[in-house]
């Protein structure tokens, strides 16, 4: 792992909070909550041969602790819980091992109207920094890119989901995909109607394969 120098002394005028509990922590993530989430953590490697990527590799079940800050996140504005999700993911050695066997990693990305509203793409917070963290993966967000602002899918069922996303993303330079090893990152993996749209579109580029990571699984 890499140390930041910046980091480490902004630490020291600004020790983090863990963002499970709140209490002052050495990380963003205090020792008893990550040893409760490891007891918590499922880590399973799902394989697919009747959807456009191979294989989805997620830490937890969508439900409890975790769900409830998954929602935080995304739709009450407490972007910095990314570096919670961040130490979580980087201590976890199964996740890293999957991780570091793509290539690329593409967040799964929201429209440019919804960024403006929301101010960030979730997906994008974590991906970023996580390749940021782990050698020989390339971060990429200019890959796919949503061209129709739908609805948002948790809104919908899982009919209108595989529906409502149809036609929703594009690929822009499909050269740089050819051969290579492609990560879609998203937070929580429901019916897999984005990533299967998004890896449908990968797909067609003649990418070597496709896998999907998330946080969690509903
Ligand atoms: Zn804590």
């Amino acid at each position: 792992m890499k140390t930041n120098f910046i980091e480490n002394a902004l630490n020291l005028f600004f020790p983090p909070a863990c963002g499970m509990c709140g209490q002052i922590s050495a990380s963003y993530i205090c020792e008893y909550c990550y040893e409760y989430l490891k007891t918590r953590a499922k880590n399973r490697l799902d394989s697919y041969d009747d959807k456009y990527f191979s294989k989805h590799f997620w830490i937890f079940e969508y439900k409890d602790e975790i769900r409830e800050k998954i929602i935080d996140y995304k739709f009450n504005d407490k972007s910095y819980l990314y570096r919670t999700f961040l130490e979580i993911i980087l201590n976890n050695e199964q996740a890293i091992k999957y991780i570091q066997s793509f290539d690329i990693i593409i967040p799964v990305p929201i429209h440019k109207k919804r960024l403006k509203t929301r101010g960030y793409n979730q997906c994008e917070l974590i991906s970023k920094s996580l390749c940021k963290q782990i050698d020989n993966v390339v971060y990429r967000n200019d890959l796919i890119i949503k061209v129709n602002n739908i609805k948002p899918q948790s809104t919908l069922t899982k009919i209108e989901r595989a529906e409502n996303i149809i036609g929703a993303y594009e690929i822009s330079k499909p050269e740089i995909l050819r051969d290579r090893k492609i990560l879609l990152i998203d937070d929580i993996y429901t019916t897999g109607s984005t990533v299967n749209e998004c890896s449908k579109i990968l797909s067609e580029t003649n990418c070597e394969t496709i896998g999907v990571f998330s946080l969690a699984k509903d």
